[in-house]
């Protein structure tokens, strides 16, 4: 289904020439939904290998960070906004004792940046047990959902958070209180409508599930003493863990004291997010038995044979760009250089920058090496141009270094539609790409960034890059073609609105209250000991 069914075509940006002195915001780049981590090893220090698994993933989402842990008998949560490194500490993870835990690293994709909707979530079931939740995706039918979930719910205060993967949570707790998790599961996975990879668990088991067009990557990875899942293979490598296999799209794992289970939810239909290869996964990860490295290397390659053109140097925008300018000076015989240097924390504070620092724009972020670049006919190989602002502070940084020419190469097609299975693209109007009309549209945003030549990579390489059929790949951002239906209401913040009319169990309600670990009754989700409240007042 293309969008434009659903909606009609957003009207075209205009796009001015920046005057010289003029600061050019710096945009954000599209960012990854989360990434989830999950863990069952008795004997094992299950948090700590929990916290390296999410400092692996700390890219797929920079807002929250948590982790649950069972020890069989209680779950306790951990979380809090911010980074990995923010959030936990020796101390903190010197609290969290058991054999099972899951993580979650969070970039909002469904409601707002607030503790209550960071990750794990938790829900009890009517028994006192307890089910702490991980969610990687996003689901398109969640006002469904939550209709659902208030159906079921008696009388009670309102839900505190107001995310997909919350309502999930209450409704396998809701479930599970007569059927057990795994059935419950078995119940309600089918009818999750988006793009989902989920790891849970109750006291005694971890459960995994991967939506039937398995959008998300998710993988099972073995330890000596157990079993790890994670939505990365660079994450089972951090933590020494040997890659067993993908999670199959339609699948649920459980993993207990009586080894791993398989069933299957749904019948796979693999739909693997494309953009994945271009720039949300990790060099290092391998999907779908495809090294994301090779895919970006070769993806550089075919770039190279587009609109050929002469030049001395070929430069990344660090790091997406890097392997796609490696595999782009192979092909080209152009020599390979480092012309810019990235400054690879910052913008994952939380200080906000004073005036005078935000005037520097792109110089925050990148810093160009003169003397490299002086003189040179530079091609610059990035990995995707979103509003084409960084591109274009790109390109007059560069000039003012020195070079003589600026030829940008794009190691994606245009992005020109959203994403809704969990990356945070702008709308249509906002994507340059749309500036144009037709074959005008490469000729308007050269023009929009002030490059000498401008150049993607067809979706025909970038699709054969990848090695996998097209058929079983979701190329929805650059074509329209949407594998999952996308319901009218879809919005980010849908569940703000729903969640006036919802209202579950007073026991289920996350309240945020700061708590001590040590004081938490069996199944409680226990707040953060450590800033919790605090949490709620940054920026
Ligand atoms: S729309 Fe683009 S970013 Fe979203 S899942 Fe499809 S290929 Fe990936």
């Amino acid at each position: 289904m293309r969008s434009d069914e659903l909606t009609a075509p957003d009207s075209a940006p205009v796009y001015a020439p920046a005057n010289d002195h003029e600061p050019i915001p710096v945009e954000a780049e599209p960012r990854e939904e989360c990434g989830v981590f999950g863990v069952f090893a008795p004997g094992e220090d299950v948090a700590k290998l929990t916290y390296y698994g999410l400092y692996a993933l700390q890219h797929r989402g920079q807002e929250a960070a948590g982790i649950a842990v069972s020890d069989g008998a209680q779950i306790v949560v951990f979380k809090d906004l911010g980074l990995v490194s923010q959030v936990f500490d020796e101390q903190s993870l010197s609290s969290l004792h058991g054999h099972i835990a899951i993580g979650h690293t969070r970039y909002s994709t469904t409601g707002s940046t607030t503790w209550e909707n960071a990750q794990p979530t938790f829900g009890s079931t009517s028994v006192g047990t307890g089910i702490a939740l991980g969610h990687n995706g996003n689901l398109v039918n969640t006002a469904e959902l939550a209709a659902r979930l208030a159906s079921r719910a008696s009388a009670g205060t309102q839900p505190a958070a107001t995310t997909d993967s919350d309502i999930v949570t209450r409704l396998l707790a809701a479930t599970a209180t007569d059927t057990g998790p795994a059935e419950a599961a078995m119940t309600l996975l089918p009818d999750l409508a988006g793009a989902f990879c989920l790891v849970f668990c109750d006291e005694n088991t971890l459960y995994a599930a991967r939506d039937r067009n398995g959008v998300r990557p998710l993988v099972l990875g073995r330890l000596e003493r157990g079993w790890v899942v994670a939505s990365e293979t660079a994450a089972l490598d951090i933590v020494g863990a040997s890659f067993v296999r993908e999670v199959e799209p339609g699948e649920l794992l459980a993993i207990d004291e009586d080894g791993l289970r398989s069933s299957h939810f749904a019948p796979a239909n693999p739909k693997g997010c494309l953009f994945e290869y271009v720039y949300l996964a990790r060099p290092d990860t391998h999907i779908a038995g495809r090294s994301v490295y090779a895919t970006r290397v070769e993806i550089g390659r075919r770039l190279a044979a587009v609109d050929r053109v002469e030049a001395d140097m070929v430069i990344p925008t660090p790091d997406s760009g890097t392997p796609a300018a490696i595999g782009y000076a192979a092909a080209s015989g152009i020599p390979y250089g480092q012309g810019l240097v990235k400054n690879a924390y910052v913008g994952r504070t939380f200080i906000q920058p004073s005036q005078t620092i935000r005037q520097l724009g792109i110089r925050l972020k990148l810093n160009p090496l003169r003397d490299v670049i002086r003189g040179k006919r530079l091609v610059v190989v990035d990995d995707s141009i979103v509003r084409g602002n960084t591109q274009r502070a790109l390109v007059r940084m560069l000039r003012e270094a020195g070079a003589v020419e600026v030829h940008v190469r794009i190691a994606s097609p245009p992005l020109r539609w959203p994403c809704f299975y969990g990356i945070d693209f702008p709308s249509r109007a906002e994507l340059i790409a749309n500036a144009g009309a037709g074959e005008e549209d490469i000729e308007s945003v050269r023009r929009a960034i002030g490059a000498d030549t401008l150049a993607h990579v067809s979706l025909a390489d970038l699709v054969a890059a990848s090695e996998q059929p097209r058929t079983r790949l979701c190329t929805a951002c650059f074509t329209g073609d949407y594998p999952i239906p996308i319901p009218e209401q879809v919005g980010k913040h849908v569940l703000e609105g729903i969640a006036r009319s919802v209202e579950p169990p007073a026991d289920q309600a996350v309240t945020g209250t700061p708590a001590s670990p040590s004081s938490s009754g069996r199944g409680q989700t226990v707040g953060a000991s450590y800033g919790a409240a605090d949490s709620l007042r940054r920026p």
